[in-house]
C-alpha cells in the first residue's frame, strides 16, 4: 500500500506546525519548515531523507527550501527530492510549498552564476526538470549581483511568475537598501515580492541591525526586519540554529560523530568553532531552555519566532526526531520579559 499523510496533520499544535501568514500576501506558511541545504545530498542515506521527508508532512510541515546548488554534489538534493516525490510525496504535490534558487556558482563559464536573466532562467529550468516538476511555489535570487542591473534580475523574477514556472518569488541576502529596491522594480512590473530570506539566530542578529547594511553611512536607521515589516514582505530565516550551534549536539565541546561539524562535506562549520566563549554561551542559554523544559533547539526557535515579522524558520535536521523536536518550538508557550532578558547577554550581536 502507498504511504499516506496523518490525518491530523493540520491540527495544530501539541508539537505539529503552526502556520503564520507570509507578509502582505495570501501564502500561509509553517513557523518551522524545512531546508535542504545539508543532509539531502548523495552523500546522505535515502531512507533517513525519506523518513524527515515523511515525518515533515505528518507534522503539517508544508514548506520545503531547496536551491539549484544543493547536495553534494550540486544538484543532487532537487533530483532526489523528485525522487521521494515518486515515492509517495507527490500525491500530497498541491499541499506543498516547494522553493528553490539559483544566484551562487552552479555550472561553468559565465552563465552559470550570478544574477542574469539567462541564469535565472535556465537555472530554474533545469531545477525543475531535477525535480520532475511544472512549477515550483517559490524562486528566489539566492544573493545580491551587484554587477547585473537589478532591473534585470528582477525582470528575470517578474516573466518567471508570468511564466508559470514560479508562484511567487523573493530574494534572499539582499542588505536593507536593495530590498527596498528590489521591492520598487518588481511592484512596477506588478509582480510583488513575497519573501525575503536571510540568515538569523541568536548568534546572528544583523537583520535587527540598521548598521548593518552594504555601504553604511551612519544615517540609516531601518534594520532588514524594519524594511520587511514596513513592505509586507515575509522573512523566511535560515540557519536558526547556527547550523548546530544552538542545539544540544555539542554541549560536552567535542563534534559526536556524524554531526555537521564532523563531517568534512561541511566546510562552513567545525570543531574550531566550538571555542570556550561558545561552549559558555550555549550551556548558559541551555539552562534558559531546560528551565522552559524546552530543548535548546527549541528555545532557539521559539525566540526568533518572538517577532512576528519572521514568517518561517527554515531548519535542517538530519534525522525525523531532530526536526519533530525542531517543530514542537512552534506550538511552545511565549517567552517572558524575564526570559528575553535572561538570553539577551548570551545572545552576540
Ligand atoms: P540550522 O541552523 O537549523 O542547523 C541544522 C543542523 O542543526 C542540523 O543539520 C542538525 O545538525 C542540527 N539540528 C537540527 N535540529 C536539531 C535538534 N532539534 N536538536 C539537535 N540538533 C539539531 O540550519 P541550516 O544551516 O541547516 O540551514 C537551514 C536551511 O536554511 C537550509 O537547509 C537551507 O534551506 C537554508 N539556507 C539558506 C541559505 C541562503 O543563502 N539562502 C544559506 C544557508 C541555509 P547535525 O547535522 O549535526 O545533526
Amino acid at each position: 500500500t502507498p504511504w499516506t499523510a496523518a490525518d491530523d496533520r493540520y491540527d495544530e499544535g501539541a508539537g505539529r506546525a503552526t502556520y503564520r501568514r507570509c507578509g502582505r500576501s495570501g501564502l500561509d506558511l509553517p513557523a518551522v519548515s524545512l531546508g535542504f541545504w545539508h543532509n539531502f545530498g548523495d552523500v546522505d542515506r535515502y531512507e533517513t531523507q525519506r523518513e524527515t521527508l515523511r515525518r515533515a508532512l505528518d507534522l503539517g510541515v508544508t514548506h520545503l527550501d531547496l536551491a539549484n546548488n544543493y547536495g553534494p554534489p550540486a544538484g543532487s538534493a532537487e533530483v532526489n527530492f523528485g525522487r521521494h516525490l515518486r515515492d509517495g510525496l507527490g500525491a500530497y504535490r498541491d499541499e506543498l510549498i516547494i522553493s528553490t534558487k539559483a544566484g551562487y556558482r552552479m555550472g561553468p563559464g559565465p552563465y552559470g552564476d550570478g544574477g542574469s536573466r539567462k541564469y535565472l532562467v535556465s537555472s530554474l529550468d533545469q531545477s525543475l526538470q531535477r525535480m520532475g516538476l511544472d512549477y515550483v511555489d517559490v524562486f528566489y535570487h539566492h544573493r545580491p549581483d551587484p554587477s547585473t542591473p537589478l532591473e534585470e534580475t528582477m525582470g528575470a523574477l517578474a516573466d518567471i511568475v508570468r511564466s508559470g514556472k514560479a508562484l511567487y518569488v523573493g530574494v534572499s541576502n539582499y542588505s536593507p537598501a536593495r530590498t527596498r529596491d528590489a521591492a520598487r522594480v518588481l511592484d512596477g512590473l506588478g509582480v510583488p515580492l513575497t519573501v525575503h530570506q536571510p540568515s538569523y539566530s541568536m548568534f546572528n542578529r544583523h537583520v535587527e541591525d540598521p548598521a548593518h547594511e552594504d555601504g553604511y553611512d551612519g544615517t540609516q536607521t531601518e534594520s532588514l526586519l524594519d524594511v520587511l515589516g514596513d513592505l509586507g514582505v515575509g522573512a523566511v530565516v535560515f540557519s536558526p540554529l547556527q547550523q548546530g550551534l544552538l542545539t544540544d549536539r555539542y554541549l560536552t565541546g567535542a563534534a559526536p560523530e556524524g554531526s555537521r561539524a564532523a563531517r568534512s562535506s561541511s566546510p562552513f562549520l567545525s570543531s574550531d568553532n566550538l571555542s570556550e566563549t561558545y561552549l559558555a554561551r550555549a550551556r548558559a542559554l541551555n539552562e534558559v531552555a531546560q528551565g522552559r523544559g524546552q530543548t535548546l533547539a527549541q528555545l532557539a526557535l521559539t525566540w526568533i519566532l518572538r517577532d512576528d515579522r519572521v514568517t518561517s524558520t527554515l531548519v535542517g535536521a538530519s534525522s525525523a526526531r531532530q526536526l519533530e523536536d525542531s517543530v514542537a518550538a512552534a506550538s511552545a508557550p511565549a517567552l517572558t520579559d524575564d526570559e528575553i532578558a535572561a538570553i539577551e547577554p548570551h545572545a552576540v550581536h
